[in-house]
């Protein structure tokens, strides 16, 4: 899967993969996530979920990622995990913690009531 990244985006020197819980659970709906704090909305408006069927990850997850990582800096594959990819690797480990961070502050926002 990684080589698949690194093939279809040549900008791509690092890539990281997580199972940060937060945004794990935060994208189980299948819908892409939008960070509601500043700081996710500056890195990413928007984090594409794509979704695999479990059967059929180890087929498809190449390809649907690396194809995403194209355009995106972090897509989540739903009920899974989480990719990030840059041009360093203390860019996509910045990414991958901003993600989970910025889900975090939603979840927590969510249960108070606050969104
Ligand atoms: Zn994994």
């Amino acid at each position: 899967l990684h080589a698949a990244i690194y093939q279809a985006n040549p900008k791509a020197h690092a890539i990281l993969h997580s199972h940060g819980p937060y945004s794990v659970a935060l994208t189980l709906d299948g819908k892409d996530f939008s960070p509601p704090d500043f700081e996710g909305q500056l890195y990413f408006p928007r984090v594409p979920v794509v979704t695999i069927a479990y059967e059929r990850y180890f087929a498809e997850a190449a390809q649907a990622v690396a194809g995403m990582l194209a355009e995106y800096p972090i897509v989540v594959v739903r009920g899974h995990g989480v990719y990030a990819c840059a041009a360093s690797l203390n860019l996509a480990y910045k990414w991958t913690c901003s993600l989970e961070h910025s889900a975090k502050t939603a979840f927590i926002a969510r249960t108070a009531g606050r969104i």
